[in-house]
Protein backbone atom coordinates (compact mmCIF):
# COMPACT_ATOMS: atom_id res chain seq x y z
CA UNK A 1 0.00 0.00 0.00
CA UNK A 2 1.45 3.86 -0.75
CA UNK A 3 1.33 5.60 2.29
CA UNK A 4 3.16 8.80 2.64
CA UNK A 5 6.98 9.18 4.56
CA UNK A 6 9.19 11.45 5.33
CA UNK A 7 12.88 12.21 5.45
CA UNK A 8 14.20 14.84 7.84
CA UNK A 9 17.23 16.95 8.20
CA UNK A 10 17.88 20.38 10.18
CA UNK A 11 16.89 21.77 7.03
CA UNK A 12 14.09 19.70 5.33
CA UNK A 13 11.15 17.80 6.12
CA UNK A 14 10.07 15.56 2.86
CA UNK A 15 7.14 14.24 2.62
CA UNK A 16 6.55 11.90 -0.53
CA UNK A 17 4.48 8.77 -0.93
CA UNK A 18 6.14 5.35 -0.63
CA UNK A 19 7.00 3.40 -3.19
CA UNK A 20 6.00 5.58 -6.15
CA UNK A 21 8.15 8.59 -5.05
CA UNK A 22 11.05 7.05 -3.25
CA UNK A 23 13.22 6.71 -6.10
CA UNK A 24 13.65 10.83 -6.76
CA UNK A 25 14.12 11.22 -2.53
CA UNK A 26 18.15 11.54 -2.89
CA UNK A 27 17.76 13.61 -5.58
CA UNK A 28 15.13 15.72 -4.28
CA UNK A 29 16.85 16.04 -0.63
CA UNK A 30 19.99 17.42 -2.92
CA UNK A 31 18.47 19.37 -5.06
CA UNK A 32 16.93 21.16 -2.01
CA UNK A 33 20.06 21.29 -0.08
CA UNK A 34 22.25 22.83 -2.64
CA UNK A 35 19.44 25.38 -3.53
CA UNK A 36 19.47 26.24 0.60
CA UNK A 37 22.96 27.12 0.74
CA UNK A 38 22.68 29.30 -1.79
CA UNK A 39 19.84 31.16 -0.37
CA UNK A 40 21.71 31.18 2.84
CA UNK A 41 24.95 32.90 1.72
CA UNK A 42 22.61 35.09 -1.08
CA UNK A 43 19.77 36.56 1.31
CA UNK A 44 21.72 35.72 4.76
CA UNK A 45 18.63 33.76 5.14
CA UNK A 46 18.42 31.79 8.40
CA UNK A 47 15.04 30.16 9.11
CA UNK A 48 14.22 29.02 12.52
CA UNK A 49 12.17 25.75 11.33
CA UNK A 50 13.06 23.40 8.56
CA UNK A 51 11.39 23.86 5.13
CA UNK A 52 8.37 21.17 4.68
CA UNK A 53 8.42 19.98 0.83
CA UNK A 54 5.90 17.76 -0.06
CA UNK A 55 6.31 15.82 -3.53
CA UNK A 56 2.93 14.98 -5.60
CA UNK A 57 1.96 13.13 -8.48
CA UNK A 58 -1.47 14.14 -9.31
CA UNK A 59 -0.43 16.51 -12.46
CA UNK A 60 0.55 16.24 -16.11
CA UNK A 61 3.31 18.56 -15.74
CA UNK A 62 5.80 19.38 -13.09
CA UNK A 63 5.19 22.54 -11.11
CA UNK A 64 5.44 24.16 -7.68
CA UNK A 65 3.90 26.38 -5.10
CA UNK A 66 5.57 28.02 -2.09
CA UNK A 67 3.87 29.41 0.91
CA UNK A 68 5.72 31.18 4.15
CA UNK A 69 2.67 31.44 5.99
CA UNK A 70 2.44 30.08 8.74
CA UNK A 71 4.76 27.73 7.98
CA UNK A 72 7.90 27.23 5.12
CA UNK A 73 6.44 24.30 2.97
CA UNK A 74 6.78 23.97 -0.47
CA UNK A 75 4.24 21.33 -2.83
CA UNK A 76 6.16 20.21 -5.72
CA UNK A 77 4.28 18.35 -8.63
CA UNK A 78 7.16 15.88 -9.89
CA UNK A 79 5.81 15.36 -13.04
CA UNK A 80 8.44 16.87 -16.30
CA UNK A 81 8.03 20.64 -16.99
CA UNK A 82 6.09 21.55 -19.97
CA UNK A 83 7.98 22.99 -23.04
CA UNK A 84 5.26 23.51 -25.31
CA UNK A 85 5.58 26.71 -26.87
CA UNK A 86 9.12 27.01 -25.31
CA UNK A 87 7.50 29.72 -22.90
CA UNK A 88 9.28 28.04 -20.13
CA UNK A 89 13.32 28.10 -20.06
CA UNK A 90 14.70 25.48 -17.93
CA UNK A 91 17.20 22.69 -17.16
CA UNK A 92 16.12 19.44 -14.70
CA UNK A 93 13.03 19.94 -13.44
CA UNK A 94 14.03 19.68 -9.78
CA UNK A 95 17.10 21.51 -9.82
CA UNK A 96 14.90 24.46 -11.15
CA UNK A 97 11.74 23.96 -8.93
CA UNK A 98 13.97 23.85 -5.59
CA UNK A 99 16.03 27.28 -6.86
CA UNK A 100 12.77 29.22 -7.30
CA UNK A 101 10.94 27.90 -4.37
CA UNK A 102 13.59 28.31 -2.30
CA UNK A 103 13.95 32.18 -3.19
CA UNK A 104 9.90 32.84 -2.46
CA UNK A 105 10.91 31.23 1.15
CA UNK A 106 13.93 32.96 1.66
CA UNK A 107 11.99 36.49 0.47
CA UNK A 108 9.32 35.63 2.60
CA UNK A 109 10.07 34.26 5.81
CA UNK A 110 13.37 36.98 6.56
CA UNK A 111 12.93 39.15 9.26
CA UNK A 112 14.00 42.17 11.04
CA UNK A 113 13.71 42.45 14.85
CA UNK A 114 10.95 43.78 14.91
CA UNK A 115 8.92 40.87 12.50
CA UNK A 116 10.84 38.58 15.03
CA UNK A 117 9.05 40.18 18.15
CA UNK A 118 5.82 40.06 16.62
CA UNK A 119 6.18 36.86 15.87
CA UNK A 120 7.25 35.90 19.14
CA UNK A 121 3.75 38.12 20.40
CA UNK A 122 1.64 36.22 18.30
CA UNK A 123 3.48 32.51 18.58
CA UNK A 124 4.01 32.57 15.04
CA UNK A 125 3.24 34.09 12.00
CA UNK A 126 -0.52 35.31 11.32
CA UNK A 127 -2.06 34.17 8.25
CA UNK A 128 -4.91 36.71 7.06
CA UNK A 129 -8.57 35.56 7.60
CA UNK A 130 -11.12 37.19 5.04
CA UNK A 131 -13.86 37.21 8.23
CA UNK A 132 -11.40 38.94 10.39
CA UNK A 133 -10.22 41.62 8.87
CA UNK A 134 -7.56 42.96 11.39
CA UNK A 135 -5.85 39.93 10.80
CA UNK A 136 -4.43 41.68 7.95
CA UNK A 137 -2.16 43.93 10.71
CA UNK A 138 -0.99 40.60 12.44
CA UNK A 139 0.21 39.26 9.14
CA UNK A 140 1.83 42.82 7.83
CA UNK A 141 3.37 42.94 11.18
CA UNK A 142 4.77 38.99 11.14
CA UNK A 143 5.01 38.60 7.15
CA UNK A 144 5.75 42.31 6.16
CA UNK A 145 6.85 41.20 2.52
CA UNK A 146 4.18 38.33 2.03
CA UNK A 147 2.37 41.48 1.61
CA UNK A 148 3.79 42.28 -1.89
CA UNK A 149 2.70 41.80 -5.55
CA UNK A 150 2.81 38.51 -7.36
CA UNK A 151 5.29 40.36 -9.75
CA UNK A 152 7.88 40.92 -7.02
CA UNK A 153 7.50 37.43 -5.75
CA UNK A 154 8.06 35.90 -9.32
CA UNK A 155 10.32 38.18 -10.94
CA UNK A 156 12.49 38.02 -8.03
CA UNK A 157 12.46 34.58 -7.66
CA UNK A 158 12.98 34.46 -11.97
CA UNK A 159 15.97 36.64 -11.75
CA UNK A 160 17.64 34.44 -8.91
CA UNK A 161 16.60 31.27 -10.37
CA UNK A 162 18.13 31.75 -14.07
CA UNK A 163 21.10 33.46 -12.91
CA UNK A 164 21.86 30.01 -10.28
CA UNK A 165 21.33 28.04 -13.78
CA UNK A 166 24.00 29.77 -15.29
CA UNK A 167 21.95 32.07 -17.46
CA UNK A 168 19.57 29.56 -18.36
CA UNK A 169 15.73 30.26 -17.43
CA UNK A 170 13.37 33.11 -18.38
CA UNK A 171 15.27 36.04 -17.47
CA UNK A 172 17.11 35.70 -20.37
CA UNK A 173 14.33 33.50 -22.63
CA UNK A 174 13.30 34.27 -25.97
CA UNK A 175 9.83 34.42 -25.32
CA UNK A 176 10.09 36.76 -22.41
CA UNK A 177 11.86 38.93 -25.03
CA UNK A 178 9.13 38.42 -27.87
CA UNK A 179 6.31 39.42 -25.72
CA UNK A 180 7.58 42.77 -25.13
CA UNK A 181 9.32 43.18 -28.71
CA UNK A 182 5.34 42.09 -29.97
CA UNK A 183 3.93 45.03 -27.45
CA UNK A 184 6.30 47.53 -28.62
CA UNK A 185 5.48 46.12 -32.59
CA UNK A 186 1.77 46.41 -32.04
CA UNK A 187 1.34 49.65 -29.34
CA UNK A 188 0.33 47.63 -26.72
CA UNK A 189 -0.44 49.81 -23.87
CA UNK A 190 2.44 48.53 -20.88
CA UNK A 191 0.66 48.33 -17.45
CA UNK A 192 2.09 50.48 -14.59
CA UNK A 193 2.61 48.40 -11.01
CA UNK A 194 -1.27 49.69 -9.90
CA UNK A 195 -2.90 48.42 -13.45
CA UNK A 196 -1.01 45.18 -13.34
CA UNK A 197 -2.14 44.39 -10.36
CA UNK A 198 -5.56 45.53 -10.52
CA UNK A 199 -5.95 44.14 -14.22
CA UNK A 200 -3.14 42.60 -15.69
CA UNK A 201 -3.15 39.73 -13.28
CA UNK A 202 -6.95 39.27 -13.78
CA UNK A 203 -7.09 38.94 -17.85
CA UNK A 204 -5.03 36.30 -18.67
CA UNK A 205 -6.19 32.92 -18.30
CA UNK A 206 -3.68 30.78 -16.81
CA UNK A 207 -1.23 31.03 -13.91
CA UNK A 208 -1.09 35.27 -13.51
CA UNK A 209 1.24 35.15 -16.60
CA UNK A 210 1.87 38.97 -16.24
CA UNK A 211 3.45 38.85 -13.00
CA UNK A 212 6.05 36.64 -14.21
CA UNK A 213 6.55 38.48 -17.59
CA UNK A 214 6.29 42.02 -16.27
CA UNK A 215 8.15 40.97 -12.54
CA UNK A 216 10.80 39.39 -14.44
CA UNK A 217 11.45 41.62 -17.05
CA UNK A 218 11.40 44.46 -14.64
CA UNK A 219 14.03 42.94 -12.15
CA UNK A 220 16.27 42.24 -14.91
CA UNK A 221 16.28 45.81 -16.35
CA UNK A 222 17.26 46.95 -12.44
CA UNK A 223 19.91 44.70 -12.38
CA UNK A 224 21.35 46.02 -15.90
CA UNK A 225 20.74 50.03 -14.93
CA UNK A 226 21.42 49.81 -11.01
CA UNK A 227 23.06 46.40 -10.22
CA UNK A 228 22.13 42.85 -9.47
CA UNK A 229 23.55 43.23 -5.79
CA UNK A 230 20.70 46.30 -5.36
CA UNK A 231 17.93 44.09 -6.61
CA UNK A 232 18.97 41.51 -4.04
CA UNK A 233 19.30 44.16 -1.11
CA UNK A 234 15.89 45.31 -2.11
CA UNK A 235 14.24 41.93 -2.18
CA UNK A 236 16.18 41.09 1.01
CA UNK A 237 14.17 41.66 4.80
CA UNK A 238 17.29 42.91 6.73
CA UNK A 239 17.94 44.57 9.85
CA UNK A 240 17.44 48.65 8.89
CA UNK A 241 15.53 47.49 6.08
CA UNK A 242 11.80 49.42 5.38
CA UNK A 243 9.05 46.53 5.65
CA UNK A 244 7.15 47.41 3.11
CA UNK A 245 8.38 46.67 -0.06
CA UNK A 246 7.66 49.67 -2.07
CA UNK A 247 8.95 51.87 0.69
CA UNK A 248 12.09 49.60 0.94
CA UNK A 249 13.25 50.04 -3.37
CA UNK A 250 13.08 53.70 -2.81
CA UNK A 251 15.64 52.85 0.00
CA UNK A 252 17.74 51.14 -2.13
CA UNK A 253 17.41 52.86 -5.30
CA UNK A 254 16.75 56.76 -4.57
CA UNK A 255 13.75 57.19 -6.86
CA UNK A 256 10.11 55.36 -6.55
CA UNK A 257 9.03 52.11 -7.97
CA UNK A 258 6.41 54.37 -10.55
CA UNK A 259 9.19 56.37 -11.53
CA UNK A 260 11.52 53.61 -12.53
CA UNK A 261 9.01 51.50 -13.90
CA UNK A 262 8.27 54.38 -16.21
CA UNK A 263 11.91 54.24 -17.23
CA UNK A 264 11.71 50.56 -17.34
CA UNK A 265 9.29 50.82 -19.78
CA UNK A 266 11.03 53.50 -21.59
CA UNK A 267 14.11 51.67 -22.07
CA UNK A 268 12.26 48.42 -23.03
CA UNK A 269 10.30 50.24 -26.07
CA UNK A 270 13.79 52.34 -27.25
CA UNK A 271 15.39 48.62 -26.82
CA UNK A 272 12.45 46.79 -28.81
CA UNK A 273 12.42 49.88 -31.43
CA UNK A 274 16.71 48.48 -32.15
CA UNK A 275 15.43 45.05 -32.56
CA UNK A 276 12.76 45.69 -34.59
CA UNK A 277 14.43 48.04 -37.02
CA UNK A 278 17.42 44.80 -36.99
CA UNK A 279 14.86 42.33 -37.83
CA UNK A 280 12.91 44.57 -40.59
CA UNK A 281 16.50 44.74 -42.70
CA UNK A 282 16.18 40.91 -43.17
CA UNK A 283 13.43 39.13 -45.12
CA UNK A 284 11.14 37.35 -42.82
CA UNK A 285 11.21 33.82 -42.99
CA UNK A 286 8.22 32.45 -44.91
CA UNK A 287 5.48 30.06 -43.46
CA UNK A 288 4.51 27.26 -45.81
CA UNK A 289 0.96 25.08 -44.17
CA UNK A 290 2.11 21.19 -44.46
CA UNK A 291 -1.46 20.68 -43.40
CA UNK A 292 -5.27 22.47 -43.53
CA UNK A 293 -5.97 20.07 -39.93
CA UNK A 294 -5.30 21.83 -36.88
CA UNK A 295 -3.39 19.57 -35.09
CA UNK A 296 -3.89 21.13 -31.32
CA UNK A 297 -1.01 21.03 -29.22
CA UNK A 298 2.17 20.15 -31.20
CA UNK A 299 5.62 18.69 -29.70
CA UNK A 300 8.77 19.75 -31.02
CA UNK A 301 8.98 18.29 -34.54
CA UNK A 302 11.90 16.64 -35.66
CA UNK A 303 12.73 16.60 -39.55
CA UNK A 304 13.45 13.37 -41.29
CA UNK A 305 15.36 14.74 -44.74
CA UNK A 306 15.40 11.01 -46.59
CA UNK A 307 11.67 10.07 -45.91
CA UNK A 308 11.08 14.20 -46.43
CA UNK A 309 8.84 13.80 -43.00
CA UNK A 310 7.94 16.02 -40.31
CA UNK A 311 7.31 13.57 -36.77
CA UNK A 312 5.76 15.17 -33.94
CA UNK A 313 3.45 14.65 -31.22
CA UNK A 314 0.29 15.45 -31.84
CA UNK A 315 -3.09 16.22 -29.53
CA UNK A 316 -5.89 17.13 -31.09
CA UNK A 317 -10.14 16.24 -30.02
CA UNK A 318 -11.11 13.34 -31.05
CA UNK A 319 -8.05 10.99 -31.25
CA UNK A 320 -5.88 9.77 -28.70
CA UNK A 321 -2.56 11.67 -28.66
CA UNK A 322 -0.27 10.26 -30.39
CA UNK A 323 3.07 10.48 -32.60
CA UNK A 324 2.29 11.33 -36.14
CA UNK A 325 4.30 11.78 -39.38
CA UNK A 326 3.49 14.60 -41.51
CA UNK A 327 4.63 14.26 -45.11
CA UNK A 328 6.41 17.11 -46.64
CA UNK A 329 6.21 16.42 -50.35
CA UNK A 330 2.06 16.11 -50.57
CA UNK A 331 1.48 18.20 -47.34
CA UNK A 332 1.02 21.37 -49.36
CA UNK A 333 -0.82 20.28 -52.71
CA UNK A 334 -4.50 21.13 -52.47
CA UNK A 335 -5.03 19.10 -56.21
CA UNK A 336 -3.34 18.10 -58.88
CA UNK A 337 -5.80 18.45 -62.19
CA UNK A 338 -5.54 15.81 -65.37
CA UNK A 339 -7.39 17.32 -68.19
CA UNK A 340 -7.34 17.78 -72.04
CA UNK A 341 -4.84 20.81 -71.61
CA UNK A 342 -2.49 18.47 -69.19
CA UNK A 343 -1.19 17.95 -65.81
CA UNK A 344 -1.72 20.94 -63.46
CA UNK A 345 -0.16 20.66 -59.76
CA UNK A 346 -2.06 23.40 -58.01
CA UNK A 347 -0.64 25.25 -54.23
CA UNK A 348 -3.01 27.39 -53.04
CA UNK A 349 -2.00 30.62 -51.33
CA UNK A 350 -3.84 33.42 -49.24
CA UNK A 351 -1.16 35.70 -47.97
CA UNK A 352 -2.07 38.56 -45.96
CA UNK A 353 -0.17 41.29 -48.47
CA UNK A 354 -0.36 42.52 -51.98
CA UNK A 355 1.49 39.84 -54.12
CA UNK A 356 4.02 40.86 -56.94
CA UNK A 357 5.58 38.26 -59.21
CA UNK A 358 8.81 38.92 -60.91
CA UNK A 359 11.79 37.31 -62.28
CA UNK A 360 12.86 36.59 -58.54
CA UNK A 361 9.67 34.84 -58.09
CA UNK A 362 6.72 35.86 -55.51
CA UNK A 363 7.12 38.87 -53.48
CA UNK A 364 4.88 39.53 -51.16
CA UNK A 365 4.15 43.57 -49.23
CA UNK A 366 2.20 43.41 -45.68
CA UNK A 367 -0.70 45.79 -45.60
CA UNK A 368 -0.63 46.38 -42.26
CA UNK A 369 2.86 47.18 -42.28
CA UNK A 370 4.05 48.29 -45.36
CA UNK A 371 7.93 48.00 -44.43
CA UNK A 372 7.42 44.05 -44.15
CA UNK A 373 8.19 42.78 -47.13
CA UNK A 374 9.51 39.38 -48.16
CA UNK A 375 10.33 36.94 -50.82
CA UNK A 376 7.96 34.29 -50.79
CA UNK A 377 9.84 30.79 -51.43
CA UNK A 378 6.92 28.67 -52.17
CA UNK A 379 7.05 28.38 -55.95
CA UNK A 380 10.47 26.74 -55.31
CA UNK A 381 8.72 23.65 -53.73
CA UNK A 382 5.87 23.92 -56.24
CA UNK A 383 8.46 23.41 -58.79
CA UNK A 384 10.18 20.38 -56.68
CA UNK A 385 6.87 18.84 -56.01
CA UNK A 386 6.13 18.87 -59.79
CA UNK A 387 9.12 17.42 -61.14
CA UNK A 388 9.03 14.48 -58.50
CA UNK A 389 5.27 14.08 -59.74
CA UNK A 390 6.74 13.92 -63.52
CA UNK A 391 9.34 11.68 -62.25
CA UNK A 392 7.26 9.10 -60.02
CA UNK A 393 4.47 8.43 -62.64
CA UNK A 394 7.41 7.92 -65.53
CA UNK A 395 8.83 5.27 -62.88
CA UNK A 396 5.56 3.49 -61.72
CA UNK A 397 3.57 3.77 -65.23
CA UNK A 398 6.63 4.55 -67.86
CA UNK A 399 3.90 7.71 -68.86
CA UNK A 400 6.42 10.96 -69.50
CA UNK A 401 4.02 13.97 -68.54
CA UNK A 402 4.47 17.58 -68.86
CA UNK A 403 3.54 18.80 -65.06
CA UNK A 404 2.58 22.51 -64.88
CA UNK A 405 3.06 23.97 -61.86
CA UNK A 406 0.34 26.96 -60.60
CA UNK A 407 0.80 28.76 -57.88
CA UNK A 408 -3.14 29.80 -57.18
CA UNK A 409 -3.18 33.25 -55.20
CA UNK A 410 -6.32 34.25 -53.20
CA UNK A 411 -4.44 37.12 -51.84
CA UNK A 412 -4.26 40.80 -53.72
CA UNK A 413 -2.49 40.49 -56.84
CA UNK A 414 -2.89 42.81 -59.51
CA UNK A 415 -1.13 40.83 -61.76
CA UNK A 416 -3.62 38.39 -61.98
CA UNK A 417 -1.75 35.64 -64.25
CA UNK A 418 2.01 35.66 -64.53
CA UNK A 419 3.43 32.50 -67.07
CA UNK A 420 6.58 31.21 -66.76
CA UNK A 421 8.38 27.95 -65.40
CA UNK A 422 6.10 28.38 -62.45
CA UNK A 423 2.59 29.71 -63.70
CA UNK A 424 0.93 32.55 -60.96
CA UNK A 425 -2.61 32.50 -61.39
CA UNK A 426 -5.11 35.01 -59.25
CA UNK A 427 -7.98 31.98 -58.00
CA UNK A 428 -10.94 34.11 -60.02
CA UNK A 429 -8.82 33.06 -63.19
CA UNK A 430 -7.69 29.54 -62.83
CA UNK A 431 -10.81 27.57 -64.27
CA UNK A 432 -10.19 29.90 -67.91
CA UNK A 433 -6.77 29.75 -67.97
CA UNK A 434 -6.32 26.30 -67.11
CA UNK A 435 -9.36 25.71 -69.93
CA UNK A 436 -7.53 27.98 -72.42
CA UNK A 437 -4.01 25.78 -72.36
CA UNK A 438 -3.03 24.19 -75.55
CA UNK A 439 -4.84 20.43 -75.74
CA UNK A 440 -1.88 17.83 -74.51
CA UNK A 441 -3.76 14.74 -73.56
CA UNK A 442 -6.65 13.15 -76.00
CA UNK A 443 -9.75 13.24 -73.80
CA UNK A 444 -9.85 8.98 -74.41
CA UNK A 445 -6.17 9.01 -72.71
CA UNK A 446 -7.38 11.15 -69.32
CA UNK A 447 -8.48 8.71 -67.44
CA UNK A 448 -5.29 6.55 -67.67
CA UNK A 449 -3.73 9.59 -67.05
CA UNK A 450 -5.49 10.57 -64.22
CA UNK A 451 -4.78 6.42 -62.61
CA UNK A 452 -1.16 6.45 -63.45
CA UNK A 453 -0.89 10.43 -61.73
CA UNK A 454 -2.70 8.66 -58.62
CA UNK A 455 -1.08 5.31 -58.27
CA UNK A 456 2.55 7.12 -58.04
CA UNK A 457 1.88 9.23 -55.44
CA UNK A 458 0.71 6.09 -53.14
CA UNK A 459 0.54 5.24 -49.98
CA UNK A 460 0.95 9.31 -49.86
CA UNK A 461 -2.50 9.93 -50.99
CA UNK A 462 -2.76 13.36 -53.24
CA UNK A 463 -6.02 14.72 -52.32
CA UNK A 464 -7.50 17.22 -50.40
CA UNK A 465 -7.16 15.14 -47.11
CA UNK A 466 -3.66 14.60 -48.41
CA UNK A 467 -2.62 16.07 -45.27
CA UNK A 468 -3.87 14.02 -42.51
CA UNK A 469 -1.31 13.40 -39.84
CA UNK A 470 -0.79 9.95 -39.34
ZN1 LIG B 1 7.23 31.41 -8.28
Amino acid sequence: MAQLRAVETPELRLVYVDPAETFLIPYAARTFLNSYEFQRRLFKFDPREPVNVLLTDLSDAGNASATSVPRDSLRVEIAPLSFAFETLAANDRLNVIMNHELVHVATMDQTAKADRFFRRLFHGKVAPVPDEPESMVYFFATTPRVAAPRWYHEGSAVFVDTWMAGGLGRAQSGYDEMVFRSMVRDGTRFYDPLGLVSEGTRIDFQVEVNSYLYGTRFMTWLGRRYSPEQVIDWVSRREGSRAYYSSAFRRVFGVTLEQAWAAWVEDEHAFQQKNLDLIRQFPTTTGQDLTNRALGSVSRAYYDPEAQRIYAGLNYPGALSHIGAISLATGNIDHIVVGPTGVFLLDSKRLGGVVTVDERGMTVTRLDDPNLVYQHTGDRHLLALSKRTHDQTLESSRIRLWVTPVMVIWSDFPQRVVEGRCNYVHGDELEAWIRARPQRIAASRIPQVADAVRNSWRPEVVGHDSTAAE
